[in-house]
């Protein structure tokens, strides 16, 4: 076993940006400073295990200690470490990598753009609507429509098109090109009395109204993850997509589908659409799994009917103005082919499918638990909401915070599950066994007791 250096106190700290914590407790309060990985556990500077319940950030698909991954990593950083794939050059792993995932994805000779996180792929879909559609001889239709309460990435783009308001007011964000309709949260969100079927025709025609007061010639693109992974795990009632896309084919909007989560496995195909959409979006983002995120990777995936609008902007000087030094980067394109390979290999698709009725069923089995309000599982995640009042009056005072409550005391447990409002959500690593789904759920119902505990203390 490798030996850890314990770093001193603070040391690092205080010169540290660390996104989605608190600036100022950064400079007091030591973060979790992660030495090691191994499997499905991550590794603290003291040596303490936990296990990853969310995968990080639902991106550890392979786990923290898959060497072949690094292997294919080494061997590319020999042949050939870094190329630009740009001007009319690229390299061999690129186009072989292209080659194996157009035929793996759902949209019919796909065009692929490569980059190096979700955040910016879902802000070149967007960049490429407004292309397309000024070179389809539209420039007006350049809105952009997502739902509140998600989230699709961190540039100025990208936040815009995160529904949180108070994000857009923190970063001033300009929204005069940004509207925004219901997540379909059926259990959140749904009117008193209102049925599954009323829910989503009402969601419909919010959908149109908002086109019609922003007017259809503005509107270019929908952008939604397929199912909403990023507000919580919230799948969407049944009829749902069929009714949105209906009207977004109504109005000749381009339907961009994020499947930067979901995407590569975590539903247990190469991506949501396939088996729980039944219909092509236009546009489609991928990152966080392509890479088992052992590499900074991403891609835009375009369908052919929108790339043959974007050829008709091709600039006879300058061809088309985009491009990114380290897009398409070869050892991300060499990782990315044997993750593709690995999964093939060792059937992690059809695991993945073995597993999901193991996690629904952990987590379904908290319905009924006194302090649990509703249970979700979708694919390879699913979450608990917790009953704030449950917890008496330390529990309301920490309304909208209990999923954090909670992953403190399981975290105490070696379990790092993710926090949403009053929600934990887990989705292991896609390799996770039955074994492991045994413990994750045998530390959640601890740390629940030790919640419990402590706020009855209180
Ligand atoms: N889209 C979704 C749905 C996401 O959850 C995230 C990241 N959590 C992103 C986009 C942005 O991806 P990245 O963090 O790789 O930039």
């Amino acid at each position: 076993m490798a030996t850890v250096e314990v770093a001193r106190p603070n040391e690092g700290v205080d010169n540290l940006m660390l996104g989605y914590s608190d600036l100022r407790s950064l400079q007091t309060r030591r973060p979790l400073v992660i030495a090691r990985g191994d499997g499905i556990r991550v590794i603290d500077e003291n040596g303490k295990s936990y296990i990853e319940s969310c995968a990080s950030f639902f991106n550890a698909s392979f786990g923290y200690s898959e060497h072949e991954l690094a292997e294919a990593a080494y061997e590319q950083f020999k042949l050939m470490p870094l190329y630009s794939s740009a001007s009319h050059r690229t390299v061999d792993v690129v186009l072989r990598l292209t080659e194996m995932l157009t035929a793996r994805l759902p949209l019919p000779d796909a065009h692929i753009s490569y980059c190096c996180s979700g955040t910016e792929a879902n802000d070149y879909a967007v960049k490429f609507m407004r292309y397309r559609n000024v070179y389809e001889g539209k420039a007006a239709k350049r809105k952009v429509i997502s739902r509140q309460n998600s989230y699709h990435g961190s540039t100025v783009v990208d936040s815009s098109l995160g529904g949180a308001k108070g994000l857009h007011d923190s970063f001033a964000l300009d929204m005069a090109d940004y509207r925004f309709v219901t997540q379909p949260d059926y259990f959140n969100n749904r009117l008193e009395g209102e049925s599954e079927a009323e829910f989503v025709a009402r969601l419909a025609k919010e959908l149109e109204d908002v086109i019609q007061e922003a007017g259809p010639e503005t509107i270019g693109m929908f952008f939604a993850e397929p199912i909403c992974f990023s507000s919580g795990l919230t799948p969407p009632p049944d009829g749902y997509w069929p009714a949105m896309k209906a009207v977004l084919d109504r109005y000749d909007i381009l339907h961009m589908d994020d499947e930067v989560i979901t995407g590569f496995g975590r539903t247990g195909d190469w991506t949501a659409v396939d088996n729980t959409l039944g219909f092509k979006p236009d546009l489609m983002t991928l990152a966080k799994g392509i890479s088992a995120s052992y590499f900074p990777f991403a891609v835009t995936v375009i369908s052919d009917p929108v790339y043959q609008g974007m050829l008709k902007g091709n600039d006879i000087q300058h061809g088309f103005h985009h491009a990114g030094t380290l897009h398409g980067h070869p050892v991300g394109a060499a990782i990315v082919i044997r993750v593709i390979e690995l999964m093939e290999e060792r059937k992690v698709l059809e695991h993945v499918r073995e597993m999901i009725p193991v996690l629904h069923k952990g987590i379904h089995a908290w319905r009924g638990h006194e302090a649990i309000a509703d249970t979700r599982a979708v694919g390879l995640a699913g979450a608990i909401q917790l009953d704030p009042a449950a917890f008496g009056p330390k529990g309301e005072e920490n309304r909208g915070q209990m999923g954090q409550r909670l992953l403190e005391c399981c975290m105490e447990r070696g379990l790092i599950v993710r926090p949403r409002a009053d929600s934990v959500i887990i989705g292991p690593p896609l390799i996770a066994g039955a074994a492991d789904y045994e413990e994750i759920f045998a530390l959640l119902a601890l740390g629940m007791k030790d919640l419990q505990e402590e706020m009855r203390r209180a």
